[in-house]
Order: structure tokens, then sequence, then C-alpha cells
């Protein structure tokens, strides 16, 4: 949801061609036996398909930290109310010595805020020197097949700084090496900065998360 429409668009695309069907903002959610099958109502407007029916269901909505079998507390280590891993900003936990990096801390769910937490831990508690971490609404990595990526501004969030920008946008069609591949779905986009051409870097001063 934080991606450019037209990203979006190329994705529910994607897997339109997988028999996926996203049914966005799906109100009133239940479900019924239907013999062996399962049926499940994903809205309740009339005219609409109203019962999705299948062998199996997946409900995936949330996620439950796996730090109650650390034995932490041995440690004298904090959780917060919800299981997480209790840091501050540069992600040391309540005992000297100890940081929490990654999902167990709940700051952040990606392997590119993980990543950013080794970063955050490099820099300011060993002193690495590392090039400066780029914010993690910065980045996106999103194992779909194909994958999407993404490095600096969306084009949404460089529209929204009121600066020039130009955008160049590449269908993976015209892509010699992924048409013989056989993976020309979805395309590439390029926002750039209208001065100076270099990409849209998201301003590094802003929090974390
Ligand atoms: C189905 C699914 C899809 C996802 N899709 C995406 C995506 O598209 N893009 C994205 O950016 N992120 C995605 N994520 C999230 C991403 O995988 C995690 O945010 C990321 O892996 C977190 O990194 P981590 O190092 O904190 O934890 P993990 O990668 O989970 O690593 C923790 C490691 O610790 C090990 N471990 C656990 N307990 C112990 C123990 N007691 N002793 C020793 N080792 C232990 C585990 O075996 C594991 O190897 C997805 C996650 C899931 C589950």
């Amino acid at each position: 949801m934080r991606e450019d429409p037209d990203v979006c668009t190329a994705i529910e695309e994607i897997f339109a061609k997988e028999q996926i069907t996203i049914r966005a903002r799906a109100e009133c959610v239940r479900f019924e036996q239907r013999g062996h099958d399962i049926a499940a109502g994903v809205n309740c407007t009339p005219g609409e398909p109203e019962l999705v029916v299948g062998s199996h269901l997946l409900l995936a909505v949330g996620r439950r930290p796996n730090t109650d079998d650390l034995g932490i507390e041995k440690a004298g280590i904090k959780l917060d109310p919800h299981g997480y891993i209790e840091v501050d900003d540069q992600l040391r936990t309540s005992v000297p010595g100890i940081w929490a990096l990654g999902d167990c801390n709940g700051k952040g769910a990606f392997t590119h805020t993980a990543y950013n937490d080794f970063e955050i831990v490099a820099q300011k508690s060993a002193g690495w020197p590392l090039t400066p971490p780029q914010r993690p609404d910065c980045l996106l990595r999103l194992f779909i097949d194909p994958p999407l990526g993404r490095v600096g501004m969306s084009e949404t969030q460089a529209r929204a700084t009121n600066r020039s920008i130009r955008i160049g946008n590449r269908p993976m069609t015209r892509v010699k090496r992924a048409v013989e591949k056989g993976e020309a779905q979805g395309f590439m986009k390029v926002i750039v900065d209208g001065q100076s051409n270099e990409i849209s870097r998201c301003d590094r001063s802003r929090s974390r998360r």
C-alpha cells in the first residue's frame, strides 16, 4: 500500500496471471463449511461475488514474536507487553552490551529493516565506518516472482517534495535479457532529480521508522 499505483497495478496483473485474486477492502469477512470445502464471504456489496470457495483457508493476520523460549529473562532482558525485546533508538536492550536486531525487536518486519538494524548497531555502537544507512521506507524488497525492489523515493514520495523530477519507465518486454529468459513481466522505473539527474534519495535526517 506504500507503493506507486502503477506498481500495484503491475503486481495485481502478475498475480492475476497466476490465478491469484486480490480482494482489497473486504468487509464483513465470514466463513462457512461447504461439504469438504470452506467458503469465505469477502464482500457485502450487492452484485459482487459473495463467496470464495476452496479446500483450505490460510489466515495471515499477524505474527507473534518467538521470544518465549530463549530464556532471555535469565539475562534480565526486558520484553514489551507483546513479547518483543525492548530497545532504544540504538537498539540497546535493557542489559548493557546486548542489542536486539531484526524482527525480535518489533520495530520492523522486513529483511531490509533487519539489515538496517545491523547498520545502526555497526555504526552507532561499534563505530564501523559504513556509508549512512538509507531510511527503510526508501527501500523495498518484496519476494514475489518476479521480485519487486526499490531504492530511493517512490514517484509518490518524490512528487510530494515539490522538487522537479524526471521519470523514466521501461517495460521488461523492452529488456532483451528478460525476454530471452522468459521473464518479461513488470517494468523498471527510475526517478531522478530534475537538476542533478541523481536518483531521488530520501532525507536521511528523518527518523528510522
Ligand atoms: C512468509 C514470509 C514472507 C516474507 N516476505 C518478505 C518480503 O517479501 N520482503 C521482506 O523484506 N521481508 C519479508 N518477510 C520478513 C523477513 O523474512 C523478516 O523480516 C526477516 O527475515 C527478519 O530477519 P531476522 O534476522 O530478524 O530474523 P530471521 O530471518 O527469522 O532469522 C532468525 C534466525 O534465528 C534462528 N533462531 C531462532 N531461535 C533460535 C535459537 N533459540 N537459537 C539459535 N537460533 C535461533 C532462526 O532459525 C533464524 O534462522 C517475510 C516473512 C515471512 C514469514
